[in-house]
C-alpha cells in the first residue's frame, strides 16, 4: 500500500508528493521541521514539539499556514491514512515558492506545510538492548542551533563519518566540549552519580527528550546539574546516553572506539529508557 503524506492542504500518496524547485526550503533551507514519536497509534510528547515548532519558526519571522492545532490534526489524520503503529510524524514548514531565487522573504506567498510518516519499534529497537558507538567531530554548525532548521548539512556530515565508522552517532565537539549528538542530546552520569548534559542555549537544540528526561530524573531525586563537558569526563563516568524523539533514551557504549565503563548498557539508563517509556506511554495522545 502506498504511503500517504500531506502537502499544503492535500492528502496525497508519498511518491506523488511534491512542492516547487523554487520552494525555498530547497533553495536556501529556509525552513523549520519537527519529528515527533508515534507509539501504539499515539502522538508522544507531541505539546513539547508544537510549542518547540512554534519557537523555531517565530525565530525565524515564519508564519505557520496552519494554527498548531490543525497540524496536531493533520498529524493524526496521517497516522490513520497510513495505519501507523509505532514510528514517527514528520513535518516541515518552509517559507514557500517565490517566481525567482531573491534572498529576502518573499511577499505574498504561502508557506509550504510538508507531513509524512515513517515506521520505526522505537521501544523493540535492537540497539537499545547492545547500546551504540559514538564518534567525535568537530561541531561545524551555525551560531542558533536552538532553531530546528532544515539546514543539516553539517549533521549529515558528521553522520555519515558515523556510518563509515560503523558507529550509531556523532557527538559534535566545540571548544573541548561535547554540544550534542548530530540528532540527539548527550548525557553521562559521574562516578558520584550525577546526571549532567549541557545546559540549553543557542549552543544546541532545547531536546523535547532531553527535557522529560531531565524532568523525570529530578522527580526521582537523582541530581542533574546542566553543563558542558568532555569527553574525557564521559570516558571516565559511569553510563553515557543520548536521547531524542526517535531513539528515546540509548546508551553509549563507546566513545572513539574506547570503553564507557564495561563498554555494556549502563543499569541507570536502562531504568531512564523504561521510565521515559512508561511516562509516554502514559502521556500519548
Ligand atoms: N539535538 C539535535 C541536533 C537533534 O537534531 C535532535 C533531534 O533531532 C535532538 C537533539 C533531540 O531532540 P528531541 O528529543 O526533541 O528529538
Amino acid at each position: 500500500m502506498d504511503q500517504i503524506a500531506y502537502v499544503n492542504g492535500s492528502f496525497v500518496p508519498l511518491t506523488e508528493a511534491k512542492v516547487s524547485v523554487l520552494d525555498r526550503g530547497f533553495l536556501f533551507a529556509d525552513g523549520i521541521y519537527e519529528v515527533a514519536a508515534v507509539l501504539e497509534g499515539k502522538l508522544i510528547d507531541n505539546a513539547s514539539h508544537l510549542a518547540r515548532l512554534e519557537r523555531s519558526v517565530g525565530e525565524i519571522g515564519l508564519a505557520l499556514p496552519e494554527t498548531v492545532e490543525r497540524i496536531q490534526e493533520i498529524q493524526r489524520e496521517l497516522i490513520a491514512r497510513n495505519h501507523l503503529v509505532n514510528g514517527m510524524v514528520y513535518l516541515q514548514a518552509t517559507r514557500g515558492a517565490d517566481s525567482g531565487r531573491d534572498f529576502a522573504f518573499p511577499k505574498d506567498v504561502k508557506p509550504t506545510l510538508v507531513m509524512f510518516t515513517s515506521v520505526k519499534d522505537i521501544v523493540g529497537a535492537e540497539s537499545a538492548k547492545t547500546g551504540i558507538a559514538v564518534i567525535t567531530v568537530p561541531d561545524l554548525r551555525w551560531v542558533r542551533r536552538d532553531i530546528k532548521s532544515v539546514a543539516l548539512l553539517a549533521q549529515v556530515l558528521a553522520k555519515q563519518a558515523a556510518a563509515e565508522a560503523g558507529a550509531g552517532e556523532a557527538w559534535m565537539i566545540e571548544d573541548g566540549k561535547v554540544t550534542e549528538g548530530g540528532s540527539s542530546s548527550a548525557f553521562i552520569l559521574t562516578k558520584d552519580d550525577v546526571l549532567v548534559t549541557r545546559q540549553n542555549s543557542t549552543a544546541i537544540l532545547p531536546g523535547c527528550t532531553r527535557k522529560a528526561v531531565v524532568a523525570l530524573a529530578e522527580e526521582r531525586q537523582l541530581r542533574v546539574e546542566e553543563r558542558p563537558f568532555t569527553v574525557e569526563e564521559a570516558l571516565a563516568a559511569k553510563e553515557a546516553f543520548v536521547t531524542s524523539a526517535t531513539v528515546f533514551v540509548q546508551a553509549v557504549v563507546t566513545i572513539d572506539g574506547k570503553p564507557v565503563a564495561n563498554g555494556k548498557p549502563g543499569p541507570m539508563t536502562d531504568r531512564l529508557r523504561e521510565i521515559y517509556i512508561d511516562f509516554a506511554k502514559a502521556t500519548a495522545q
